[in-house]
């Protein structure tokens, strides 16, 4: 009998979208005359812009004819597609190195597999409530000092370092899922300061930065000066340009980061991934890569920036609904996401079966993000602009 990885057996089960979808098709049953509305999506609902969709056939075509076709290609990405990624940065203000982006699958992968470049001891903080990936990953593979940040109402969801406690590895998201909080510029300084004294790596993951209209919020961990020292920065196409079912990532991992393993030697982290992405992983396919290059052109960022602009348009109405209602809440500007405060002292499940029953709205509990998220509800922007105005609608009815 083999041996198993018995980490797997300390990962929180995690209940909260089965949960969310068992208890809304029951009330559908007994109530089949009152319709749902779901603002619980954390997926993109809109089709992708047609320019995208063009380079795509066009990246088909190609494997057509023997002069074009394309057979493996290199594990890091294309390189015309890296480039275009580089000059997206550029356009938005950052300089990146091309040889620095390595093109994936996603970033729910590279965030869960970066865990293969690091040891087991480190100290490693993860904010609460957020993304559960990182927590997840960091435990399948042993890693169980974790340190939760705490994001609450006192710092807007947005944990700050305490210089006291040492750490090794940090991640963030920002914008952030589950709240839509975004760290300004004087925060992520007062990161990056943070990291570097202590040596250690943040994993930044900007998977939301096409959502940030706010010139004074960084869409990148490298618009703050020391970063390229201290951070690996992750983000994908799939909020960006509506590739959830696509698939395609990428991840910066600068040349700069190098650090002394114990024996005395010099490792670089992206030599380090570029070996563990060589080994493991053979590439992103040649039509998405085809597609993905298009997405960063000044064009294709245009066009994929309209169903942007509509989640936005959404995600403003929610936003307002809450204001006029007096509800606490989070995220809504520079993000998909609303984070409320359950009303009335409510806890997040409670309130689920609260909305459900009286007014059939189906969001997502807070609580099922961390333990910071027990009071609080997830709304998101992806649902019809219909039925956003018609859920606030009943909200409206049901808070007023
Ligand atoms: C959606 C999301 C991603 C993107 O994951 P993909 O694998 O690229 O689809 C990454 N991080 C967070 C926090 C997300 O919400």
């Amino acid at each position: 009998m083999p041996q198993l990885n018995e980490n797997y057996l300390n990962i929180k089960q995690s209940y909260l979208f089965s949960e969310v979808a068992r208890k809304t098709a029951a009330y559908q049953e007994a109530n089949p005359d009152k319709p749902v509305i779901r603002l619980g999506i954390g997926d993109v609902t809109k089709p992708l812009a047609s320019k995208v969709i063009d380079a795509l056939h066009e990246g088909v075509d190609m494997l057509a004819h023997a002069e074009t076709f394309k057979g493996y290609g290199p594990e890091q990405g294309y390189a015309d597609t890296r480039a275009s990624i580089a000059d997206y940065y550029k356009r938005n203000g950052v300089d990146v190195d091309p040889d620095a982006i390595f093109i994936s699958d996603g970033a729910k992968s590279d965030t869960g597999n970066i865990t293969d470049i690091f040891g087991h001891d480190n100290t490693i903080l993860i904010p609460d409530p957020v993304y559960p990936v990182y927590v997840d990953t960091n435990i399948m593979c042993g890693n169980y000092n974790i340190v939760y940040i705490d994001g609450n109402a006192e710092n807007g969801f947005l944990p700050m370092p305490n210089f006291e406690q040492h750490a090794d590895i940090i991640y963030l998201c920002s914008p952030n899922n589950p709240t839509g909080a975004a760290y300004n510029k004087e925060q992520l300084e007062i990161w990056v300061d943070y990291a570097l004294k202590n040596d250690a790596v943040i994993l930044f993951d900007s998977a939301y930065e096409a959502f940030i209209s706010d010139p004074e919020l960084p869409r990148s961990i490298y618009a703050i000066e020391g970063a390229k020292k201290c951070a690996i920065e992750f983000c994908s196409l799939s909020k960006t340009a509506g590739f959830t079912g696509t698939r395609c990532g990428y991840t910066v991992v600068p040349k700069e980061l190098v650090f002394t393993a114990s024996n005395g030697t010099e490792m670089s982290l992206n030599a380090m991934w570029n070996r563990r992405q060589s080994t493991k992983f053979n590439g992103t396919s040649y039509i998405v890569q085809h597609g993905a290059k298009v997405v960063f052109t000044e064009e294709g960022i245009a066009a994929c920036s309209e169903n942007i602009e509509y989640y936005k348009k959404n995600a403003k109405y929610i936003a307002d609904t809450m204001t006029k209602l007096g509800i606490n809440f989070y995220g809504g500007i520079n993000s998909p996401y609303i984070w409320f405060e359950c009303p009335n002292g409510m806890e997040a499940w409670e309130c689920f079966d609260y909305l459900l029953e009286n007014i059939q709205v189906v969001g997502t509990p807070g609580a099922g993000f961390g333990e910071n998220g027990k009071n609080y509800f997830r709304l998101t922007a992806f649902g019809t602009y219909e039925n956003t105005v018609e859920a606030m609608a009943r909200f409206e009815k049901l808070f007023s």
